[in-house]
């Protein structure tokens, strides 16, 4: 096992990273940014170097900055989290090319996942059920594209191969619109991804958003860890997640679960990641798969009592999985609030000093925070400040615990999205469960005050 792991990341992953470190007997390094100076795992870590100013551009994503602290501090292997470096290939390899580990998957996963085409593609082969659309990227020939789009039927959706963060989509009604929105999304993608290629899907109207966790070790070992319902969103990002996901049967998800673990043994996935699906009418279609941990990763924790990110550095230090399939079991339910530092309504970042933080606490609730009374929430990053996670034996009773927990959470000095997590938990349609990604947008669009 490694004694000492870079950690580069910020907020409450690092903080999570540290802690699992820190279980396993294991000594971290952190990296910050001038912005970052008083984070709460900055003070705890065994060791801090300083990266760089606020911006990520000079510090979060500075390779040779960190990988020079790897060196200079001694550690054997480097985390990255999510976001940031986490899906970046050239990283990864320059990481292991200076001797050290990458957390994570291999260069070539990342990059063959990272290009849509060639993940959908993997997928295919792999035996995983995707959206219906083009067989690879569009061909320039416009009456060739007319023919895919009448094939897969209108309203079809033209997505960047290279896109990333709910960028470089675009959704086509009709044939007299077709050309000149593939032709507007290749301009954006060559512009904004630097690969102008594009593929075509069938647009599916009302899915869920339901994704599956899976871990594989470098002994051609892979598990799934059941599914998260991940639907609640505003403009493609996350607020609501939860385990398992509501109203579909067992037998379904299995079915694509066991699909995802045997395409991890294909492709020779290592660590941990997660197929995401859209879910309609009884059907998983796959979208994408994520390399990296993910920022609702403690839903599934708690369910299946498995620690994902120790599992992370054990698998990247060669150890094998401690458990085959037949030990993993789901157990009670399991929803997670992000807690963001935002208007809960019009949604500006709200940076600033928290002058009150406190967080709830009681059986079956936990927090994952960097978050403090008297902690600056810096305005150069993502707004979220932490996470809320419940577990309970039911979804009933996980709901009634979130809705505790909410009630005990005091934030003062800057404004966060607690006041819309108190509404939805108690929102019939929410409480029935199975609403689809487009819930959260319309009841924002009635609420709006
Ligand atoms: P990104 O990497 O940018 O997040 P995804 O492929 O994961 O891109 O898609 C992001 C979101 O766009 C999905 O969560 C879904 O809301 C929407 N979307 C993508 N593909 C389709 C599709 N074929 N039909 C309907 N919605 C889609």
């Amino acid at each position: 096992m490694f004694k000492k792991i870079l950690i580069a990341n910020r907020g409450e992953i690092a903080l999570r990273i540290q802690r699992a470190c820190r279980e396993m007997g294991i000594k971290s390094v952190v990296v910050y940014s001038t912005a970052d100076r008083d984070a709460k795992y900055v003070k705890l870590a065994d060791e801090a170097v300083c990266i760089g100013p606020a911006p990520s551009a000079q510090s979060y994503l500075n390779m040779p900055a960190i990988i020079s602290t790897a060196e200079v501090t001694d550690a054997e292997a480097i985390h990255p989290g999510y976001g940031f470096l986490s899906e970046n290939a050239d990283f990864a390899e320059r990481v292991e090319q200076s001797g050290f580990t990458f957390i994570g998957p291999t260069p070539e996963s990342i990059r063959m996942m990272g290009d849509k085409v060639s993940a959908k593609q993997a997928m295919i082969k792999a035996g995983v059920p995707c959206v219906p659309g083009s067989e690879g990227a569009l061909p320039e020939d416009p009456k060739e594209i007319v023919r895919i789009a009448r094939e897969i039927k209108y309203p079809v959706i033209i997505k960047a191969a290279g896109g990333g963060g709910g960028r470089g989509m675009r959704v086509v009604h009709t044939e007299a619109a077709l050309l000149h929105a593939v032709q507007t999304t290749r301009a954006e993608a060559g512009a904004a991804f630097g690969n102008s290629a594009v593929y075509m899907e069938k647009f599916l109207e009302n899915p869920r958003h339901v994704e599956i966790q899976v871990l594989a070790d470098q002994h051609k070992n892979a598990v799934w860890l059941g599914e998260r319902d991940c639907s609640m969103q505003r403009r493609h990002q996350k607020i609501i997640e939860e385990a398992p996901a509501p109203g579909i049967p067992r037998r379904v998800i299995e079915r694509v679960g066991e699909r995802c673990s045997l395409a991890c043994k294909r492709i020779g996935y290592r660590g941990a990641g997660t197929f995401e699906f859209l879910y309609e009418d009884g059907e998983f279609y796959f979208i994408e798969m994520n390399t990296r941990v993910q920022v609702e990763h403690p839903v599934t924790e708690l369910v299946t009592g498995v620690d994902i990110v120790q599992m992370q550095i054990r698998v990247a230090a060669g150890e094998k999985l401690p458990f085959t399939q037949r030990n993993i079991e789901m157990r009670g339910h399991a929803i997670e609030c992000r807690i963001n530092a935002e208007d809960p309504y019009v949604f500006t970042p709200s940076p600033g000093r928290i002058t009150l933080w406190h967080a709830p606490g009681g059986p079956g609730v936990r927090v994952d925070s960097h978050a403090y009374t008297n902690y600056f929430v810096p305005p150069n990053y993502d707004s979220m400040i932490g996470k809320i996670i419940v577990h309970a034996d039911t979804r009933e009773q996980a709901l009634a615990r979130m809705r505790t927990a909410l009630s005990e959470t005091l934030v003062e000095g800057i404004l966060t999205n607690v006041p819309l997590h108190r509404e939805l938990m108690v929102d019939a349609k929410f409480i029935e469960g199975g609403t689809s990604i487009h819930y959260l947008e319309g009841w924002l669009a009635q609420h709006r005050r």
